[in-house]
């Protein structure tokens, strides 16, 4: 008998954040590393933002927080998210959370064992962000994986997914742009799953747009939500915050846009947990949606130079292919040409070459023969990292 709730051994030890200790300890060493392993910008926080949390630190309020956030970034959200989808969003709908990931922890939670005595199921990307099958299998449901279409550069297949929707499925995560393989999803493959869910009314949709701010469309827009079907509002939950887009991954903030029948489940399940989130970051979330967005777009542009480094850089090399991203800051290489597997091709390049990267098949099985590659490291790190792969693909082909 284990001595711990059995259910957490469900979980999967996440690779990014492996590989992030990994090289802690390989610096500290004092080994030099470029690691495109974690996920998260290599830019500060935009200085409004430090400002107004520095600000709330000294002047306060420094007490609990009313347990889904203060009125007023519940507000700014809701106008914000408003504005990018056209429905109306009530800042009822809002739980601000200390980090988006906690709005997927607490999806799976609040409709665990929702479809009664037959199970439940949630459908997931694979390859997808690993936290996604680990908190599905946590909350006692059976994950589902569903794959993404490899031959469009990973945009979301609806015909796929709605194939897998069965009576006892509960939830549908979606991921656009992804992680890992920085697909999308258009209009028309919404509307396919806009269409073919209104057989499946159980079935709410949580909807993963973290990386919305950063997609590499033409003219800078954002891809299409499900959040802008008037008969989904109370079907979709949107992870959204600011670790992405303002480079914020450290002070734990984010916020979900919630159907209206489940926040009272979610203020429960809050109650036991956080309390509420950290005052200060809330008061500098605000800022980060109320002041200017230039320094977004700013590291967009940034990102979007160096994706075609990485990208064009990764397709000169024997062996290895790379669609183009459509956003988020990760190239996702088939690396089935070099000869060797994707575990064995991240350890080496880590160890030989002191160039960190994710083994694809940590985003699941569909992700065997990947590598993923963060481009959120400056060109210098990504000219360096590239010479590193290209010195392993020599040393396979000549040993
Ligand atoms: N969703 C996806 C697809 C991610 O890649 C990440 C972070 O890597 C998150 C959610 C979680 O972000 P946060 O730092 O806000 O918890």
């Amino acid at each position: 008998m284990p001595g711990h709730n059995p259910a957490i051994d469900r979980i999967r030890p996440e690779g990014a954040l492996q590989v992030l200790d990994q090289v802690a300890r390989l610096r500290a060493a004092g080994r030099e590393i470029i690691n495109l392993g974690i996920g998260q910008p290599d830019f500060d926080p935009p200085a409004h933002v430090i400002e107004a949390t520095v600000a709330a630190l000294r002047d306060g309020p420094h007490g609990y927080t009313p347990v889904l956030g203060i009125g007023e970034l519940r507000e700014a959200c809701a106008q914000m998210m408003s504005a990018r989808c056209g429905q109306p969003i009530a800042a009822a709908r809002i739980a601000v959370v200390p980090g988006s990931k906690l709005t997927l922890t607490f999806a799976t939670q609040v409709l665990a064992n929702s479809g009664g005595a037959a199970g439940t199921e949630m459908l997931y990307p694979d390859p997808g962000f690993p936290p996604y099958r680990s908190a599905i299998a946590y909350s006692g449901a059976a994950p589902v994986a569903y794959p993404l279409n490899a031959d469009d550069g990973f945009d979301i297949d609806a015909a796929a997914i709605l194939a897998r929707i069965t009576p006892r499925t509960r939830l549908l995560i979606l991921n656009a742009p992804s992680n890992p393989c920085g697909g999308g999803v258009t209009r028309a493959a919404l509307d396919q799953l806009a269409t073919g869910l209104r057989q499946w009314p159980q079935v709410t949709v949580l909807s993963d747009e973290i990386y919305a701010d950063l997609s590499y469309s033409q003219d800078g827009a954002q891809l299409p939500s499900l959040l802008e079907y008037a008969e989904l509002q109370e079907r979709v939950i949107v992870l959204q915050g600011w670790s992405k887009s303002h480079a914020m991954t450290g002070w734990r903030i984010g916020f979900g846009v919630w159907p209206e029948r489940l926040i009272e489940p979610l203020r429960r399940l809050v109650m036991i947990g956080h309390s509420c989130v950290n005052v200060a970051a809330q008061y500098g979330a605000l800022a980060a949606v109320q002041g200017p967005q230039q320094p977004v777009a700013q590291m967009r542009d940034a990102f979007r130079a160096r994706r075609e480094l990485l990208v064009d850089g990764l397709n000169a090399l024997p062996g290895v292919s790379c669609a183009l991203p459509r956003g988020a800051f990760y190239a996702f290489a088939d690396i089935r040409g070099s000869g060797l597997d994707e575990q064995t091709f991240a350890a080496r390049l880590l160890a030989e070459q002191g160039v960190a990267a994710i083994p694809g098949s940590d985003f699941g099985a569909a992700g065997e023969g990947h590598l993923r590659l963060s481009f959120a490291a400056d060109e210098s790190q990504l000219r360096r990292a590239l010479a590193g792969i290209a010195r392993l693909l020599d040393e396979v082909r000549g040993g």
